[in-house]
């Protein structure tokens, strides 16, 4: 068994340190006031050529796999979520081109990602479809002027970097929407410039402001059969189940970075005649959250590593779940600590764990809610998918 990291990772993850010091630390608190999505750190991350980590060398990317992604994502998530969110987006609408598009698709929509020319997003949830993807009403019915081309019809929401993208990956149901057949899931390539794509709505929300998220429409829109990516619902599930890792990174930069502003704070701030850090009631609180941020450690860097082996597919799923699950559950535990252990400082705006604790919160939400890893993960148990002997 191994511990380290390699020399190559270690690297990585000293010049992303480095950069989320000196350029994200000091911009966090005003991309969240101002809610205006920061290009110049995306730029940044282009110009430190990071866009690209999850991305294959023959496509233009760097090739450091999901590990190397997460790694990035914790180091800049210390100090932004929305930082964290950006690097994210180079591999969620990536992911399932990466996994099942052809060469063409690959050669197409990949080295744009990887060279911060363009932009996507991942159009899965619908108003009455979050965590009911079945549930999913878009259409796409097949066009009768092309053949192997599809028509779309639907309304994503809730879609982050909506407005910033030049590409969607978009899910839709062939036949009857009526129908809950995960089998009649498709996934979509569609350029944003297609005609019957709009934006009409941003919308406002409790945090990770500086990316939006939107509402997309897809009127009478039409896709080539270039467009079309194989592997139906599977692909769905294999492509979110390779990502557990990636969110689960955002929770524990979260988590470590909400923890280590509130230690520093305990150990001067006064109070009967001690620093709060001297009370063991106190000290109590910090071990046992660094112990659950190390556990959260441990199971995302073992998640990264069974993504990057292509474990994500059904037997997998508990260890990958067990990691998205636990680390934003302890970002939200964190970050909810820091603001306690601030007192009424912790409240306000001039200090960053009150954004942290906004921040965390969407992290059990997105792509697949705490209670939905816990099915999954019960799932695994009850199968012998997880099992100890
Ligand atoms: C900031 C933000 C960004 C997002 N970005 C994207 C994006 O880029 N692309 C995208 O496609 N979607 C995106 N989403 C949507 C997100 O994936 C959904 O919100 C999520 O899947 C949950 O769906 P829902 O909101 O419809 O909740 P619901 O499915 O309505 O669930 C509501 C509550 O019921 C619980 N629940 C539901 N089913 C069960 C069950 N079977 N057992 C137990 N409890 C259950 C849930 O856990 C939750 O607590 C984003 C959401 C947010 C908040």
């Amino acid at each position: 068994m191994e511990f380290d990291l390699s020399d190559e990772l270690l690297e990585l993850q000293r010049s992303v340190r480095r950069l989320a010091q000196e350029k994200i630390k000091p911009r966090a608190r005003a991309i969240d006031t101002a809610g205006d999505y920061p290009q110049d750190l995306f730029d940044e991350l282009k110009r430190a050529d990071l866009l690209g980590l999850c991305i294959p060398e023959e496509y233009g990317g760097s090739g450091a796999g999901i590990m190397g992604l997460a790694l990035a994502i914790e180091e800049v998530t210390k100090y932004s979520n929305v930082l964290g969110l950006m690097l994210l987006l180079t591999r969620l609408p990536t992911g399932p081109i990466m996994i099942a598009g052809t060469d063409d698709q690959k050669r197409r929509y990949l080295p744009g990602i990887a060279d911060g020319s363009k932009r996507a997003s991942f159009c899965l949830s619908e108003s009455g479809a979050g965590s009911d993807v079945a549930g999913m009403q878009t259409r796409a019915s097949e066009d009768p002027e092309v053949q192997g081309g599809y028509v779309l019809n639907g309304t994503k929401c809730w879609i982050s970097g909506g407005m910033q993208a030049d590409w969607f990956v978009v899910f839709a149901k062939i036949g009857d929407p009526a129908l809950r057949l995960h089998t009649n899931i498709r996934a979509f390539i569609v350029d944003a410039d297609t005609p019957g794509v709009t934006r009409p709505r941003v919308d406002k929300k409790m945090g990770v402001k500086g990316i939006d998220t939107t509402e997309i429409v897809f009127d009478n829109v039409r896709v080539g059969p270039n467009q079309v990516i194989g592997g139906a619902f599977a692909l769905v599930m294999e492509s979110l189940n390779a990502m557990r890792p990636i969110v689960a990174a955002r929770g524990i930069g979260l988590a470590e970075g909400a923890l280590m502003y509130a230690t520093e704070y305990v150990k001067q701030r006064q109070a009967f005649g001690k620093t709060i850090a001297d009370f063991q009631g106190i000290q109590w609180e910090i071990a046992k959250c660094a112990t659950e941020i190390e556990a959260a450690r441990l199971l995302t860097y073992r998640a990264a590593w069974l993504s990057d082996q292509g474990m994500y597919t059904k037997e997998y799923v508990p260890m990958l779940s067990m990691a998205k699950y636990y680390a934003t559950e302890v970002a939200v535990k964190a970050s909810g600590l820091a603001v306690q252990l601030l007192g009424a400082a912790g409240y306000m705006e001039d200090h960053p764990v009150e954004q942290f604790y906004r921040d965390a919160r969407q992290l059990t939400i997105v792509e697949g809610t705490s209670q939905i890893q816990l099915g999954l993960i019960a799932r695994g148990v009850l199968s012998h998918d997880l099992w100890w002997d």
